[in-house]
């Protein structure tokens, strides 16, 4: 992540929202260069927090078994839990930002995030327990 146009100061106002929000788990990072940042869980299991569920195939079912009604393939879930905050927690620090400095603009894998919605982007929003 990467903001310009606005100050660190900025970026430390928007993560009380984040404190408040989620209990204090979920804390602003400073990246390698200045106004990069990312948003960290400090539990991984804490509110905020990524959970990453990955889909395995334990084995294909008995064709007998198929016959009595048992799914084809048997299916189980992992979840990773990971130290990175969710994307809800995300948008609520893009939010905050913006409200904060009326001149910020934040990239986002090199994209702009837009005042508007478009950070809710639903193909992220599945990988956590808000
Ligand atoms: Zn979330």
């Amino acid at each position: 992540m990467r903001a310009t146009r606005c100050l660190m100061s900025d970026l430390v106002a928007a993560e009380k929202v984040l404190i408040e929000k989620y209990g204090g788990n979920i804390q602003l990072a400073a990246g390698s260069t200045p106004r990069k940042f990312k948003l960290i869980a400090l539990n991984n299991r804490g509110p905020g927090a990524v959970v990453h569920t990955e889909v395995h195939t334990v084995r294909e079912t008995d064709p007998c078994a198929i016959m009595a009604g048992k799914p084809a393939i048997e299916y189980i879930e992992k979840k990773r839990h990971l130290p990175y905050a969710c994307w809800h927690a995300h948008g609520d620090f893009f939010e905050a930002l913006y409200r904060v400095s009326g001149t910020a603009r934040i990239y986002s894998r090199g994209k702009p995030v837009d005042r508007s919605d478009v950070w809710a982007d639903a193909s992220r929003m599945n990988n956590c327990e808000c």
